[in-house]
């Protein structure tokens, strides 16, 4: 944690009031992602879809992705608190959002796309591990890291879609078996590449199915 943040009185990281790090206002007027959604990449929809515009014709290794916000203006400021300036309590915050969003996979296990060694680093702590953790106390989950990263992934911020898969494509093995129905935590599903390149490396070291979870998805 930052040494400023232990000196400063806590302030809500989305309309910077005094008092708690999210307050109960901003709290409630974060965008739920709510049905109807595309059944397999989660997607707000007019009415249920098994596939929709943004995912058909699509190979997805996972078999559904599902997320408690929309990343927009206040979650991008709640999402740069928790991520770059290591206000770890937002995980909770965060967990908490997803239970009340999502309900629970039908998983034996969690486990999260793994923490890339530089950043965490850099930021002392890994959001979507701490995010497995946080939800699989709630969905009285075990959670083990199961993949690993085969090299290192330059960053994806700015980069198309299709650069992004590029940039992705094949950066993870399995570090361990998975067990037949595996949930994967993410903190943000932003073009489901990453979350399709991590289901694919799960299937191969023996998950039958793949539920992703994130905290937040952008809504194209
Ligand atoms: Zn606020
Ligand atoms: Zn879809």
């Amino acid at each position: 944690m930052n040494i400023l943040n232990l000196l400063l009185p806590a302030k809500c990281v989305v309309c910077a009031s005094g008092g708690e790090q999210l307050c109960t206002g901003c709290r409630e007027s974060l965008p739920l992602l709510l049905p109807p959604l595309c059944e397999r990449c989660g997607a707000p929809t007019a009415w249920p879809v098994a596939r929709c515009r943004e995912c058909s014709g699509r190979r997805l290794a996972f078999a559904s992705a599902r997320a408690a916000v929309e990343y927009e203006g206040s979650v991008r400021r709640f999402v740069s608190a928790w991520k770059e300036r290591g206000l770890r309590r937002l995980a909770a915050e965060a967990a908490e959002l997803v239970v009340s969003a999502v309900p629970p996979p039908r998983v034996a296990m969690l486990t999260f796309v793994p923490p890339d060694r530089e950043r965490v680093l850099l930021r002392g702590h890994h959001p979507a591990e701490r995010l497995a953790f946080e939800l699989a106390a709630r969905w009285d989950l075990p959670v083990r890291p199961l993949l690993a990263w085969t090299r290192a992934i330059p960053h994806q911020r700015g980069l198309s879609l299709a650069d992004r898969r590029r940039n992705v494509a094949g950066a993870f093995a399995p570090a361990a078996m998975a067990p037949s129905r595996i949930g994967l935590v993410d903190d943000v599903y932003t073009s489901g590449a990453t979350a399709a390149v991590a289901a694919s490396a799960l299937r191969r070291g023996g998950a039958g199915r793949v539920d992703v979870i994130t905290f937040a998805r952008v809504v194209r």
